[in-house]
């Protein structure tokens, strides 16, 4: 039962971390709006259908489901009567240049089991460094994820202590590659592992080797799939808010943050003011400083940072099944290193992009007519910063037939039954994401976690902020950690 108060909150921007901190806050008792500038919510995590195929339109591996669950579970609900998903195993396949494929397997031993013998490495070698991101993980999680970095008291715990006697086991400073060339002979295998930096829009190149926990959260906590697919957890998540009192506000785009005399007073939108106790913005921190708070002195070091990669994405309704691909599959690039230098150092598109291919339909039938699949095609590419996108749209649409064509030796061509593009500038303009940057600042510097916005102003009293852009940064398990420790905050 909530117990009620009188008190007020607005949440601008209805992602995954925005609606979870208005689930939190209605179980403070507050009376809660979300204020949605699109006509759907869900933000990064929504669907859309086109002739009779279903897409997932962003995120699409999913990991700890408990975060989603725990929601429920605090609403004093039973989170099995609203949301359900199963444990992938096998979770990836991999397709090389060289002809050959690997496959990805859920917890430590059976991977480095199934994977050794396909490799130049033994299980031993796969199991020491699976063993030794899982101990990073231990580490770092109660320091990085769960609790606020930006309050002093959170200093003086027995974790951070941990953290800080073993600061030479986390891998600040090593590169995730480096990390990986010493752990692996075979360079597919070290290819894989760097491939974990992009799940935050990172290079592996640039990015500390404790990002190399990543791996960990996925082999060892497990991948998940949501029945119904990942718009699912957006579903139900609203279905749930609505049950509990939020009020959602669609095609009502914040305006302005009202402030007065460093005190939150509430929001304006087209309607005009609304008075509310305590503002939480969802929308990026850069743009909320940027569009919201025009006249505030903004925390320039922090909001800019070197921005994440973007992506393009190709939504394929393709009218025939592959059963050489599963769920999730990647078609690597030959040289991952010249494909990382092309998008952060050049700020281009690469001639031989990885490419990531999510078919829901695999797992519900349903998403797709009978006989057929819907391909969600991903590269990694840079931000925008006002290059030809038409043009980079075009060429790699061209890269990304060409490579699959080659890899799977087929003719994709003529299989294309419908397609829907997003590009760095619709990402940006859909959820307004700064520079059409996916994950926020990107993580290409040891301090990077460090830099990122913490989940409250310093200067605005009552003015909070949660999502991928902020601390402790961006993905759904994140961004509902972020919810959190956002929320946890607010008496
Ligand atoms: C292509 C793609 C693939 C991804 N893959 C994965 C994956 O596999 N696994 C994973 O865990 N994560 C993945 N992510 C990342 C994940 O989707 C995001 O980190 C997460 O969904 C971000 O949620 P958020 O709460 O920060 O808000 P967002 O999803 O960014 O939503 C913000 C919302 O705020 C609204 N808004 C903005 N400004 C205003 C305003 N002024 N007034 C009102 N409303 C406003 C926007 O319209 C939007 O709805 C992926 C993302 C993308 C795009």
């Amino acid at each position: 039962m909530i117990k009620e108060n009188d008190k007020t909150c607005a949440v601008i921007g209805s992602g995954v971390s925005g609606i979870a901190a208005a689930i939190r806050m209605r179980n403070k008792g507050y009376r809660v709006v979300v204020f949605e500038a699109n006509s759907f919510l869900g933000g990064k995590l929504s669907s859309e259908t086109n002739k009779g195929y279903r897409f997932d339109m962003g995120p699409s591996v999913f990991t700890f489901p408990e975060y989603v669950d725990e929601l429920f579970i605090l609403s004093g609900k039973n989170p099995r009567d609203y949301f359900n998903y199963d444990r992938l195993d096998p979770v990836f396949r991999y397709f090389f240049e060289d002809g050959t494929s690997l496959e990805s397997f859920d917890g430590k031993e059976k991977y480095a089991s199934e994977l050794a013998p396909k490799t130049k490495d033994t299980k031993e070698a796969i199991l020491n460094y699976l063993d030794k991101t899982e101990k990073m993980y231990d580490l770092t999680a109660e320091v990085f994820l769960h609790n606020s970095l930006h309050k002093f008291k959170n200093y003086f715990t027995k974790a951070v202590a941990k953290g800080l006697l073993n600061f030479g086991k986390i891998g600040a400073f090593d590169t995730m590659n480096g990390a990986n060339e010493k752990a692996f002979k075979d360079k597919r295998l070290v290819q894989i592992f760097n491939r974990y930096s992009t799940y935050n829009g990172s290079s592996p190149y640039l990015a500390p080797a404790t990002l190399n926990v990543i791996p960990h959260v996925e082999i060892v906590k497990g991948a998940y799939y949501p029945h119904g697919g990942m718009h699912s957890i957006t579903k139900s998540l609203v279905q749930l808010a609505k049950e509990i009192g939020v009020v959602f506000k669609f095609n009502s785009p914040v305006r302005e943050i009202v402030v007065e005399n460093n005190l939150t007073k509430g929001i304006k939108t087209d309607n005009g003011f609304e008075g509310f106790d305590v503002v939480i913005s969802n929308m990026d921190v850069y743009n909320t400083y940027h569009k919201l708070l025009p006249s505030c002195k903004k925390p320039e070091k922090l909001l800019n940072q070197p921005k994440s990669s973007s992506g393009i994405i190709f939504y394929w309704g393709i009218k025939r099944r592959f059963d050489e691909l599963s769920l999730h599959n990647i078609l690597f690039s030959e040289n991952y290193r010249e494909e990382f230098e092309t998008i952060f150092t050049k700020n281009s598109i690469y001639k031989d992009p990885s490419i990531y291919i999510n078919i829901t339909s695999k797992h519900s039938p349903g998403d797709a007519p009978e006989g057929c699949e819907n391909w969600f095609t991903f590269i990694n590419v840079t931000n925008n910063q006002g290059q030809d996108w038409d043009k980079f749209v075009n060429e790699s649409r061209e890269h990304v037939i060409n490579k699959i064509n080659r890899i799977l030796k087929t003719d994709i061509r003529k299989l294309i039954e419908c397609e829907m593009v997003f590009d760095p500038r619709v990402i940006e303009s859909r959820t307004s994401s700064a520079f059409g940057a996916i994950y926020g600042n990107s993580s290409n510097n040891k301090f990077s976690a460090f830099l990122r916005h913490p989940n409250f102003s310093k200067k605005i009293k009552n003015l909070y902020f949660c999502g991928g852009s902020v601390h402790p940064g961006p993905s759904i398990p994140l961004c509902l950690l972020s919810a959190k420790i956002t929320t946890s905050l607010i008496k």
